[in-house]
């Protein structure tokens, strides 16, 4: 940054700084020139000057190395590095001019001497603190809405519109205390498509996914609002019916099981498709139990119904 005597440039527009205070500003102050890509604030340092633009432009940037978009362009007239230099913090934005520009820098004494000059000048930076504090607000309420828009995305499966596993291994544990603490019965059931991997080698991997997708909304429509249907992997999915006995959940999975052997309840508009047939192992929880136990139980009976020929519903 170069420094010389103010020579008679033309005034800046007056925005939110009298005419009569520019002329001030610009008699005792020292016109910079920058050069273009010059920082002359950066994000994360103390900065103690605020400066007027007197000619050119400044692009804002968010990052400390000005190289994210910039989120702002200031001209003539706009001041910058007002409000870090106001609380005493570091700057939370990075400024560099644009192409040549000129600024004035006015140091912190006569920083607080223009807000005692000039009621325009404070009235001014009131209103940038406030449309800095809206700014914050909304900004933070953006941060909430997209971290719950993820962490919703993390919990479903988006081939299958049912649960993810990531959502399973992070609630199995609690629904299983939850149950073991009120006493009530709590049955899971592994349910795994019969030979997918021919399905997908004879029609295609689309076709697969397809059958997956139609599965996962037959699972949901099929079962209770209040039963949990996860996918467990590939094409295997975990059922948690809750309030569930053994008898309970073998009736309501062998309902689900009939329900897709016979194709009832596909789109009328689905593709032609080969009979998709489904097995499962259901367990109910004992109070021994661990979820890990419940599952490898739920699972052996899987086992056993592909063994003994698969299209069934085994209990464990
Ligand atoms: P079984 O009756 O014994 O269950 O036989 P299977 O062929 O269904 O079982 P296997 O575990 O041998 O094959 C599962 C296949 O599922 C293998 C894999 O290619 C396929 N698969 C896993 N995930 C997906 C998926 O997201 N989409 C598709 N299209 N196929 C998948
Ligand atoms: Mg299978
Ligand atoms: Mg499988």
């Amino acid at each position: 940054m170069t420094t010389q005597p103010s020579p008679p440039l033309s005034l800046p527009p007056s925005g939110h700084l009298e005419r009569d205070v520019l002329v001030s500003l610009q008699r005792d102050g020292q016109l910079a020139t920058l050069e273009d890509g010059a920082v002359l604030i950066r994000n994360g340092e103390v900065n103690r000057t605020m400066y007027v633009v007197w000619q050119g432009e400044l692009a804002v940037h968010l990052d400390d190395k000005a190289e994210s978009e910039a989120i702002a362009c200031v001209g003539p007239g706009d001041t910058v590095g007002e409000l870090s230099l106001l609380d005493g913090s570091a700057a939370c934005a990075t400024v560099v001019a644009k192409g040549q520009a000129r600024v004035l820098a006015v140091d912190e004494r006569a920083f607080w001497e223009l807000i005692n000059q000039s009621h325009a000048f404070a009235v001014s930076l009131l209103m940038r603190l406030a449309d800095r504090l809206r700014d914050n607000n909304s900004a933070m309420q953006t941060h909430i809405e997209l971290r719950e828009h993820f962490e919703h995305a993390a919990f479903v499966d988006s081939l299958t519109g049912t649960r993810s596993r990531r959502w399973l291994d992070e609630n199995l544990a609690r629904l299983i205390e939850h149950h073991r603490r009120i006493g009530r019965p709590l049955t899971v059931a592994m349910v795994d498509v019969d030979h997918f991997k021919r399905l997908n080698d004879t029609h295609g991997h689309a076709a697969g996914d397809a059958v997956l997708s139609l599965l996962g909304a037959r699972l949901r429509a099929i079962l209770r609002p209040t039963d949990y249907v996860a996918r467990y992997g590939g094409e295997e999915f975990a059922v948690l019916l809750p309030e569930a006995d053994i008898q309970g959940g073998l009736r309501a999975i062998e309902r689900v099981r009939a329900s897709i052997a016979s194709a009832e309840g596909w789109p009328a508009d689905t593709p032609e498709l080969p009979t998709i047939t489904i097995s499962s192992g259901v367990c109910q929880l004992t109070p021994e139990m661990t979820p890990a136990e419940l599952f490898a139980r739920a699972d052996a009976a899987l086992y056993e119904a592909k063994r003994s020929g698969r299209n069934r519903v085994i209990k464990a």
